[in-house]
């Protein structure tokens, strides 16, 4: 057979393929990194954690009361060695460190930071942005007015030269970075990366970090990397305001009902503290109470995170198996294998992307859209996909990454065709 017939032979049963999965009418869905009610269920015992008689902190503050900037001093304790921060320079927050993050840089846009007193909203404001990423966080900077600016990500981070070339422009105010089981490679970033941005020449002064560790806890396998003290990474380089950190318990506890914690220097933890002065008398400290007494120390957020692995890594690995089946030793795909976090990546033939997406959904498999992963949703090279496996059960999760394999399959076999 001629190269061309051959090719003409794997399309057709592609296509054979891809329509005998379309007809079986399933409804599957493998876009948002949500949790399974099954882990939202292992943490039933916080909703009753509290009761109408027994309301105090360790401490005895009243947490019906407003008052308490900072967060109850105790959760902040317990999260302080799991997160690598001082709990004086740890903030326990309302739900959602995505609020946090909005509402730092804000601060920032309106009022400048410790490291330069002239607002960034002043004049140009660019972020770096390591692809691919997290959606989330290029809306939200684009949405106050930044200019997002993509640098490559490999095996053991973000490539750190490029983010220097571009730190080069003093209008180049931070970095966005997941550190942990990145959203969505499932990437970890080195020690020696770590070390390597935080030494990194910057033009602007107060050149942020934004270390957002929203998968910190969030270990698959038993075997697993600690989270960095970045803190002190940065403090050593002699930049010890440099990072911003970022985490929550969305994906430990309650997804829309945790508790967010920021965490930075010394001096812009009083920043963060005297801005959110202006806006809030506190947070939720009932909520944080809650989270307390449920966890009780830091191995009772440690055992409850093995809980969680127990429920979905087998669903990773039905993913990552049937990848391996499918689509192993062809050169039609590859993918990430993320040892904790909540995605995985599937890097497929330049320009198929947004293709494979759509066969995707009209065979009844809703994926994230392409382009998601990159600023603007402009994925350069059209072939990014972020799969999601966490919320379907494993059945379900296994039939999408069928039905995925064979949209992979069909839309290379025609790009390949069309030259
Ligand atoms: N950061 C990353 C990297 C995430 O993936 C998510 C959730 N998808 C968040 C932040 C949102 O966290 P929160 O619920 O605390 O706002």
């Amino acid at each position: 057979m001629s190269p061309t017939s051959e090719l003409q032979a794997e399309l057709e049963s592609a296509s054979g393929a891809y329509e005998e999965f379309a007809s079986r009418g399933l409804k599957l869905d493998i876009t948002r990194g949500k949790p399974a009610s099954a882990q939202l269920d292992l943490a039933a015992d916080l909703l009753t954690a509290v009761t109408p008689d027994d309301v105090m902190t360790p401490s005895g503050v009243d947490t019906r009361n407003y008052g308490g900037l900072d967060g109850i001093v105790e959760l902040r304790e317990l999260f302080s060695p799991l997160l690598k921060i001082p709990s004086n320079q740890l903030l326990a927050g309302g739900n959602a460190s995505l609020t946090l993050m909005a509402q730092a840089l804000t601060f920032a846009l309106m009022h400048g930071t410790v490291g330069d007193s002239r607002p960034w909203g002043q004049g140009p404001h660019k972020l770096i942005c390591p692809v691919p990423g997290y959606d989330r966080h290029f809306t939200l900077a684009e949405s106050l007015g930044f200019e997002l600016l993509s640098i490559p990500m490999d095996s053991q981070g973000p490539v750190v030269a490029e983010a220097q070339r571009l730190a080069e422009d003093e209008t180049v105010k931070g970095m966005w970075l997941v550190p942990m089981y990145s959203n969505p490679t499932g990437i970890t970033i080195t020690e020696e990366r770590a070390k390597e941005l935080a030494a990194m020449p910057a033009a602007a002064p107060d050149f942020t970090l934004l270390w957002d560790n929203a998968y910190g806890l969030h270990h698959l396998r038993d075997e697993h990397p600690e989270v960095l003290d970045i803190l002190d990474i940065c403090t050593k380089a002699g930049h010890p305001e440099r990072p911003w950190i970022f985490a929550s318990t969305s994906k430990i506890t309650h997804a829309g009902a945790g508790v967010s914690f920021f965490g930075a220097g010394p001096e812009t933890s009083d920043w963060i503290r005297s801005n959110l002065a202006k806006i809030s008398i506190g947070p939720d400290k009932v909520n944080q109470l809650r989270h307390l007494r449920f966890f009780s120390t830091p191995e009772g957020v440690e055992e409850h995170m093995r809980q969680h692995a127990k429920i979905i890594a087998p669903k990773f690995d039905a993913v990552l198996d049937t990848l391996e089946r499918e689509l192993g030793g062809t050169d039609l795909a590859q993918w990430t294998h993320p040892d904790g976090g909540y995605f995985i990546t599937l890097t497929t033939l330049e320009g198929t992307a947004d293709r494979i997406v759509k066969l995707a959904a009209e065979a009844g498999v809703k994926l994230t859209p392409a382009g998601a992963t990159h600023p603007y949703g402009l994925d350069p090279h059209n072939n990014v996909i972020r799969i999601a496996p966490t919320m379907p059960t494993v059945e379900d999760v296994e039939l999408a990454a069928q039905g995925l394999v064979a949209c992979v399959k069909l839309a290379s076999y025609e790009k390949l065709l069309a030259g």
